[in-house]
């Protein structure tokens, strides 16, 4: 038998590879369910085995650290802004500028495009990815490692060693189908959708837990790699080291030797970079050799070697001709605008999100006006301006509607809701029909057999209000139905049956609580354990939840408190739905530190720090970021840092060491 030391690194080894080939290569080389078990069977002999654990561990990849600040941090080498450039001409002023430093020598220049994303400054050490920092002001910026570490593209231990401690700076980007998918969730749970991907990847890189950072689909570009005394000639080659490294290093760069080259890549993309995956807003064009660079130097601002071209933001004219208003299926309304078609970066633009009823106020955007669509980084095209002076004479500004579309009931919009929601639930038809669809949806009950139109049918036919009521259905009620045959009516049985073994945390999002997406149904889930505790919990102990806010907590409180949905609940309970998180998961958990709070603080060789916070908290203590009075505990590693300790001793709070903690949990 092999020993576990080498059977764990054998296992890292196999799962970074696979993981390099799925994320960075896009060739996936295992299915997705075998490496989750090779991954389970890692992650087991981790717990098992904490002396060996290893922070660059692709365990380590799912996140659950929780940053409460982000440490300010000096980059080593200053990260710089780029120049900009909006015209042939610009760009051949540049050459001649730097040809004036450089005298008469041949120039080699690299063009590539400029992802549109967050920038990121990662450090190597020794081959492990030692930390990660955003770009900040370029001197300083914020330690983000551990949502970082998330991100499946970037390796956390490298595979080509030339050099092996260096930095290398690249563009987190979230790919476009990525966002489609997220805002698609967002709206279904009533939430207004994110803007645009830019500002969602830097936004996710801010985001306290590290876990909810992990779900969400970021990739890395790469674009730079600095070191003191680089073993390379030019910036190509310190691209194709990187990439042999193992890092995400787009195919588009390309070496020019003229002017006419880069011009050419500049329109060739201008015309095409909405065939890529992830959004870009120009080309920066940069001086191949390193020699060149160095010698060039950099102004205040930026490097004298390279330059940026930005892209047009595309826009199209067109018309204004209706405002529909669709209902989700929380009763969120959302006001579409219908446009007069219009051709926009390769596709057919017919219609435009409105968002709400602010931004149709803000815009004051009236039937038959002239409008400008953009599609800067939205998939559904925004409407970013009117044309004033060509608005009808006689228009007359847009009322929101009061009424609900589909069943005309009154409209209801509460404080701090963007949205107005239609309050019918239990009559509203799209509602009754969007939440039952949404709660056999795969994310959630993932009842095959069963689709969109079929619940429809159901509907329509009386045999399901409800979902509850899915869980009575039989072949013989279903298939005196219209196109469905004895087969369909099958599989729809055996789906519903199957569903019975989906676990508590995807049931809770089932229920389709207001505002209670995938991440927060995880959260509450683990926190309450079963569906009782969630039921009678007060407004004060949810709002004490990790990022449970207000507004959540309202929502949770409204839909327990709702004698229909009590009674569903009731029935989904007798039909043996799962309401509590699984027997393994409850194993290990206590409430031996009820009513303790800890704080975590250095450097630990028994535990991660991650595992340190669940292991308090699957014994039924708390885990704050800073030290209070009401501190019970502070598990002091290696390195605490001074002020930490001297608040500590100030309130009187005891510091124990992670031997003592081992003690504590016996
Ligand atoms: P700016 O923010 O306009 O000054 O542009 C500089 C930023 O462009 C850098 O901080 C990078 O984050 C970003 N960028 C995106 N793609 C590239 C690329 N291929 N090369 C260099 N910088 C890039
Ligand atoms: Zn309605």
């Amino acid at each position: 038998m092999l020993d576990t030391q080498q059977k764990i690194k054998q296992l890292r080894e196999e799962l970074r590879n696979h993981n390099y080939y799925y994320y960075v290569l896009d060739n996936a080389t295992i299915s997705d369910r075998d490496f989750d078990m090779l991954l389970k069977e890692l992650q087991e002999l981790e717990n098992k085995h904490p002396e060996f654990f290893d922070p660059n561990s692709p365990t380590q990849r799912v996140g659950g650290e929780v940053t409460k600040n982000f440490n300010t941090i000096d980059h080593t080498h200053r990260m710089y802004s780029l120049d900009n450039s909006y015209s042939r001409q610009d760009i051949l002023d540049w050459e001649t500028r730097i040809q004036k430093i450089l005298g008469d020598v041949s120039l080699e220049y690299t063009c590539e495009l400029k992802y549109d994303g967050a920038s990121i400054n990662l450090y190597y050490k020794d081959g492990k990815l030692e930390k990660a920092v955003t770009r900040g002001d370029g001197f300083q910026g914020d330690e983000v490692t551990a949502n970082v570490k998330t991100i499946r593209s970037i390796p956390l231990v490298i595979k080509n060693k030339t050099i092996d401690t260096f930095e290398i700076r690249g563009e987190i980007v979230l790919p476009l189908d990525g966002f489609v998918q997220m805002n698609k969730e967002r709206v279904e749970v009533g939430e207004d959708p994110y803007r645009n991907p830019r500002n969602t990847a830097s936004g996710s890189l801010k985001l306290q837990d590290s876990a909810e950072v992990a779900d969400r689909p970021l990739d890395c570009l790469l674009y730079q790699v600095v070191a003191d005394r680089p073993p390379f000639k030019t910036h190509f080659e310190a691209l194709q080291f990187a990439k042999d490294a193992g890092f995400k290093v787009p195919q588009t760069i390309k070496v020019c030797f003229t002017t006419d080259e880069i011009l050419e890549f500049l329109n060739y993309w201008d015309e095409n970079r909405h065939t890529l995956p992830y959004e870009t807003d120009g080309v920066v064009i940069k001086v191949n050799s390193l020699d060149h660079q160095e010698e060039l130097g950099y102004t205040a601002k930026s490097p004298r070697w390279a330059l940026a071209y930005k892209f047009k933001a595309e826009q199209a004219i067109t018309v204004l001709n209706e405002i529909t208003y669709q209902v989700g299926r929380t009763g969120a309304i959302t006001p579409v605008a219908n446009l007069e078609p219009v051709e926009l970066a390769g596709t057919t633009v017919k219609r435009a999100s409105l968002h709400n009823a602010d931004q149709i106020e803000k815009l004051d955007i009236r039937i038959n006006d002239t409008v400008f669509v953009e599609k800067g980084g939205e998939i559904i095209p925004k409407i970013v301006a009117i044309d004033l002076d060509k608005r009808p004479t006689g228009s007359i500004p847009t009322k929101y509607i009061t009424h609900c579309p589909d069943c005309d009931t009154e409209l209801v919009r509460k404080e701090g809701d963007a949205k107005h929601f239609c309050p019918n639930e239990f009559g509203c038809p799209t509602q009754i029909t969007g939440r039952i669809q949404h709660f056999i949806s795969r994310k959630t009950m993932n009842i095959d057999g069963l689709g969109a139109e079929t619940i429809e049918l159901l509907y329509k036919e009386g045999l399901i209000h409800n979902y509850a009521d899915l869980y009575e259905l039989t072949e013989d009620k279903i298939i005196p139905l219209e196109r469905m045959a004895e087969k369909s009516a099958k599989n729809i049985v055996k789906g519903v049956e199957n569903s019975k073994k989906v676990t508590f945390e995807k049931v809770l999002f089932a229920l389709g609580i207001r505002y209670v997406g995938e991440t927060v149904a995880k959260k509450l889930a683990r926190h309450y354990k079963n569906i009782d505790n969630l039921t009678n919990a007060s407004f004060d102990e949810l709002v004490n939840v990790d990022e449970i806010g207000d507004r959540i907590a309202n929502s949770i409180i409204d839909f327990f408190s709702n004698e229909i949905n009590v009674e569903i609940i009731n029935r989904l309970k007798q039909f043996g739905i799962t309401f509590s998180l699984d027997e393994k998961y409850l194993e290990d958990q206590t409430d031996k530190f009820k009513g303790l709070v800890f704080v975590v603080s250095g450097v630990f060789h028994k535990f991660s720090r991650t595992e340190l916070k669940k292991s308090i908290e699957n014994n039924g203590g708390k885990v704050t970021g800073s030290i209070s009075k009401k501190t019970s505990y502070i598990i002091a590693g290696d390195n605490m840092g001074p002020s930490k300790k001297e608040k500590a001793d100030k309130l009187g709070v005891p510091i124990i060491s992670e031997i003592d903690f081992i003690e504590l949990l016996k």
